[in-house]
């Protein structure tokens, strides 16, 4: 548990290698939120920390809580020179699960008077729960470019314009996606979820900007009482479906290649292997039809706001994932190496100038959106140069304190509604009881876990905001 791990420094804590530990594990956080943390987070890291090719250490940022085989939260790098390998654990089932961030030209003042109505339109507009449907129906083979283009694809339809995409990773479409990779199954999940919301912890939320917090946040376009959306989402089931089928294949892949699996939920496959290659193009699969989800929905929300607020120009800022493995350089004891990068529940953070980012944040560094709960603040922060330690990641959000389980039985989401309602808060949701599950008390302290991040060198904060009305699915 947490008093087994060495300071490092008040923001990063050790566990050191032991048994069949190859490297560290490391947490990002202060004592107090790193004493917190389940401990099964630490376990979890230990098992990484054995996985074959793992680069420098198994990483938590401050954030983390446990999940499926990796924390929530979890970085881990691996070397294709090494042995390294790919884990479908270290992404999660929800492939490029993201957030897009816009920005609606309104300031708090302007949005105000209408925003009972924004709210109604959203709902009316994006599909949201759980298994839901209601997104375009795709004609025959039109998947395959989904799956290939991603956001590019939508943008092509006319849902969306040339500059949302400079703003997404990779331009909207990530390399390497091969549509054959794909199942049946996983394209049978598919039917018309693009452009809907899906569950409980994914959000539609109309923002204001409390705070503006660094200079350079003008960069970006950012300044204070400026009235932003949040939209945060995945790839539904068909990246499900995907994260489904290949623990299987990679199960039968770490048997066949003899990779000792320290639980079987971290089943993996050499990065040069014929699985971890297919795992990695279904999974790029996955992150372009997550893109283009998000795409659909801001095309939805512009519907939304032609009808409320005609002529009302929304904007992207910019959109980052965070399930994902990437090949990314990074320098290795002062050499730049091709690793593959696993971050869950976690965002890249490259710093300014970095040739890894989008042009359009060369200044800024990668911006990141972490959200709190729909009671709580959000930060916008952007990435900075020292976060290479950790791979240049942080944290994707609060992160839970309480399973889901756990914050049923605390509050009933009747009661949870009324408490955000009378908070001038305007919720909108299909699912009470996903309220509850979604309470702000079940997440950590957020204010808490981005001044980690930012102690730790990870990230800058730009700005503080608060919710206004919020879509939950
Ligand atoms: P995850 O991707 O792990 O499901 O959640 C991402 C993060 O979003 C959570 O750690 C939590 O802090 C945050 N979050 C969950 N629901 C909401 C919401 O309705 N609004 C905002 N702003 N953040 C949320
Ligand atoms: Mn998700
Ligand atoms: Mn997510």
């Amino acid at each position: 548990d947490a008093s087994n791990l060495k300071q490092i420094t008040p923001w990063l804590w050790e566990f050191p290698t032991a048994g069949n530990m190859r490297v560290p594990a490391r947490i990002y956080g202060d004592r107090a939120l790193v004493a917190a943390m389940d401990d099964a987070v630490i376990r979890q890291l230990a098992n990484v920390a054995a996985l074959p090719g793992i680069v420098r250490a198994a990483l938590a940022m401050p954030d983390a809580h446990s999940g499926f085989g990796f924390p929530i939260g979890g970085v881990a790098a691996f070397d294709p020179d090494q042995d390294g390998v790919i884990c479908m654990g270290g992404v999660g089932y929800d492939i490029a699960c993201g957030v897009r961030v816009l920005h609606t030209g309104l300031r708090r003042e302007e949005i105000q008077p209408h925003l009972e109505a924004l709210m109604d339109q959203f709902q009316l507009l994006v599909p949201a729960g759980v298994g839901g449907t209601g997104g375009i129906q795709l004609k025959a083979g039109e998947l395959d470019r989904v799956l290939v283009q991603g956001a590019r694809w939508a943008v092509k339809q006319g849902y969306g314009t040339r500059e949302d995409l400079e703003r997404l990773e990779d331009g909207g479409a990530m390399s390497g996606a091969v549509p054959e990779t794909v199942s049946d199954q996983a394209r049978k999940r598919e039917k018309r979820q693009l452009g809907t919301l899906g569950a409980g912890n994914h959000y539609l939320e109309i923002q204001c900007v409390e705070e503006v917090l660094h200079p350079s946040a003008g960069l970006l376009g950012v300044a204070s009482d400026d009235v932003l959306i949040s939209v945060h989402c995945g790839s539904r089931g068909l990246g499900h479906q995907i994260g489904t089928d290949y623990i299987r294949i990679l199960g039968e892949a770490a048997r066949r290649h003899r990779i000792p699996i320290p639980e079987k939920e971290l089943v993996c496959a050499p990065i040069r292997s014929s699985e971890a290659e297919r795992y990695y193009q279904a999974m790029a699969c996955g992150a372009n039809y997550a893109m283009a989800n998000r795409q659909m929905i801001v095309h939805l929300i512009r519907e939304a706001f032609q009808r409320v607020l005609p002529g009302v120009q929304v904007r992207t800022l910019f959109e980052v994932n965070h399930n994902t493995c990437r090949r990314e350089d990074h320098p290795v004891e002062g050499r730049s190496r091709p690793l593959y990068v696993h971050r869950k529940g976690a965002t890249r953070a490259f710093g300014p100038e970095s040739p890894q980012i989008q042009e359009p944040f060369r200044r800024t560094g990668q911006p990141i959106l972490v959200g709190g709960s729909m009671g709580t603040d959000s930060y916008i922060l952007a990435g900075r140069e020292s976060s290479e330690d950790a791979f240049a990641s942080t944290c994707h959000g609060s992160g839970r304190a309480l399973s889901r389980s756990q914050a049923l039985k605390r509050t009933p989401g009747r009661d949870v509604l009324t408490q955000l309602t009378s908070r001038g808060i305007l919720i909108r949701t299909n699912h009470l009881k996903g309220l509850a599950e979604e309470a702000p008390a079940a997440y950590k302290d957020i204010h808490q876990v981005v001044e980690a991040s930012t102690q730790a060198g990870l990230t800058n904060k730009f700005a503080r905001l608060s919710p206004l009305g919020c879509l939950k699915g």
